[in-house]
């Protein structure tokens, strides 16, 4: 059985991953599930802390995985 999340990620083409964090970008203007605009990206926590260094202003939708995660929306201004 598909979840919703796993169905959301694969639409969206993973970028960059590092021990911290998972990079995926919505290349193809998927909504946001928690306001319904398109985001930016999304980028999945695969630690219990971790610093997030943002190049420019945005708006932020956070939700988590199934699995508890932290998984931030990220929407350019
Ligand atoms: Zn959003």
């Amino acid at each position: 059985m598909t979840t919703q999340f796993e169905e959301l990620l694969s639409f969206l083409t993973p970028r960059h991953e590092n021990a911290a964090l998972k990079t995926y970008q919505n290349t193809t203007a998927i909504a946001c599930p928690s306001c319904d605009n398109p985001f930016h990206n999304l980028l999945i926590c695969k630690k219990d802390l971790t610093s997030l260094n943002l190049d420019e202003p945005m708006n932020l939708c956070i939700t988590t995985t199934p699995s508890g995660s932290p998984m931030i929306f990220t929407h350019k201004q």
